[in-house]
């Protein structure tokens, strides 16, 4: 099944030389302990590379630096001029790179190619361009009040931010996070998911070129407990922003209540995706498959629950099964590969976990559930018959996995997408527009999908109701995470 690797860019195989060290204050440094830690090659269980692991000490220095860089760095009296020019250079910088930064991701995450290259790269770099344009526009408001006052509002940079991120999408997710924050003025200090730590620092090296000043972005790649838990408990932190499971988001959350210290969260999902009888299959159908399928369903916004009317359920079924057949499944570097391995070997035990669940709980398997020994692929795989009780209903799987269930009427299964702890995103299929704006208007959820599923752009706020999280990313509105608001009152007397 694993197709034959491709080669990699001369200028990837210099970075993947040697020991990675962690980018803080401008300077890439060792740990302070001299410990390190391996990144795999998901397809193959292979290393990779070495990673230089930060801990409480270097997490210190990092957020130092930051600190420092906020209050009295070069950055703190930069124009907002020059600070745009220096994300838009960030961004075309990026762009030269962009083979470099698909291959790596793909790597060290295992995702196609041809997805690394047509969506996690450009929708970075276009991340970057938006928010370059955002750093010139972010004003205050002149307030009509009652009296003789002048009263005016200040946009003010939150401060020192620490930013958590997932495996997922490396390099997407670190866009996400510091686009916003760089417009705002915020220093960073950017923790990347051990699995997945190269692309951050291959990004760091870009805004070091770029000219960034020292100290606005600091990477230290480490794990969670012992990098992630202190930059997070770390007073001079003003605020932290994390992407990952609901169960971490919610332990972050109490530790940074301790200090009110501002908190987005971006979490878990168990996403609705409905098919009416009226949709246009020819798309719906391959537009299910994918909503699940992309990124090995790795995503935080999947379409795992798959809702089909009782009348088409058969036929769609029959037609889904076909088309997970015929996804090509293989090592991420070759450019035919539509679904590569999941992240890890934890990962996939999870994953099968969950499918030897559904099979035990009596769901009917149509298609996949087999994994692989070398590399940590599982098959794409669908379950039928699925009760709502059953736990491949109720948690996510985080893999390749989708459950299908049959509805009668829409306002059954509007209350049943809406019975979940979650709420991330919901999609719909179907020709009716009366329909669309009934079920898009009920769903509980931060996004819904109307013939689609997966469309993301930078000016698009994106984010969960419920336990799927707090706060929005992208657009205008992630601007809010950034931002503190002053009133200023000036008596006119
Ligand atoms: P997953 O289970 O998908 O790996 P996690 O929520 O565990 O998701 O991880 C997402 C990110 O959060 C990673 O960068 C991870 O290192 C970090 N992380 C995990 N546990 C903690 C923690 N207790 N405090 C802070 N960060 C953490």
């Amino acid at each position: 099944m694993v197709l034959p690797t491709l080669s990699i860019t001369e200028r990837l195989a210099d970075f993947l030389k040697g020991k990675k060290k962690l980018y803080i204050n401008g300077e890439w440094v060792e740990s302070a302990t001299g410990k390190t830690f391996e990144t795999l090659n998901p397809a193959t269980g292979e290393v990779l590379a070495e990673v230089y692991e930060a801990g409480e000490e270097d997490v210190n220095r990092a957020v130092e630096a930051a600190r420092y860089a906020f209050d009295e760095g070069e950055w703190s009296r930069l124009g907002t001029a020059d600070r745009s020019r220096l994300i838009y250079k960030l961004a075309d910088l990026m762009e030269a790179h962009k083979e470099e930064l698909a291959q790596l991701d793909t790597l060290d995450n295992g995702k196609p190619i041809r997805e690394t290259t047509a969506a996690d790269v450009p929708l970075a770099i276009e991340h970057f361009r938006y928010y370059a344009g955002w750093a010139t526009k972010i004003v205050g408001q002149t307030i009509p009040v009652q009296g003789d006052f002048f009263t005016y509002t200040r946009h003010e940079p939150v401060g020192v931010v620490g930013q958590i991120i997932p495996w997922n999408f490396p390099l997407l997710m670190a866009a996400w996070k510091l686009g916003a924050a760089l417009a705002s003025g915020c220093t960073i200090v950017l923790k990347p998911a051990e699995q997945t730590p190269l692309s951050a620092l291959y990004l760091a090296q870009l805004a070091e070129e770029a000219g960034f000043p020292k100290g606005v972005l600091n990477v230290i790649p480490g794990f969670g407990e012992t990098a992630g838990a202190p930059l997070v408990k770390h007073p001079l932190v003003n605020k932290i922003a994390f992407t990952g499971s609901t169960e971490v988001g919610k332990s972050i959350m109490a530790e940074a209540s301790k200090s009110l210290k501002r908190v987005t969260l971006e979490l878990g999902g168990k996403s609705p995706n409905i098919i009416l009888p009226d949709a246009d299959m020819t798309r719906a159908i391959p537009g299910a498959l994918s909503g699940i399928m992309f990124n090995q369903g790795q995503v935080c916004c999947a379409g795992s629950r798959l809702f089909i009317q009782k009348k088409s359920f058969d036929n769609v079924m029959a037609d889904l099964v076909s088309h997970s057949k015929s996804i090509k499944q293989g090592e991420g570097l070759n450019s035919e590969t539509e679904m590569g391995p999941l992240v890890s070997k934890e990962q996939q035990n999870r994953v099968v976990n969950y499918i030897n669940k559904g099979k035990e709980e009596g769901a009917e398997l149509l298609t996949g559930g087999k994994f692989t020994e070398k590399g940590y692929f599982v098959e794409p795989t669908i379950f039928a018959d699925v009760d709502d009780r059953m736990t491949i209903a109720k948690e996510e799987i985080f893999g390749p996995v989708v459950a299908a269930m049959p509805f009668e009427d829409l306002d059954e299964v509007i209350e049943r997408a809406n019975r979940t702890n979650y709420g991330l995103a919901a999609g719909l299929w179907t020709e009716n527009v009366k329909s669309a704006h009934y079920v898009a208007n009920r769903i509980k959820a931060g996004t819904v999908w109307v013939n689609c599923y997966n469309a993301f752009d930078a000016a698009a706020p994106f984010g969960g109701y419920k336990e799927s999280g707090i706060g929005r990313e992208m657009g205008s509105y992630a601007l809010n995470n950034y931002n503190e608001i002053k009133t200023v009152w000036i008596n006119m007397n």
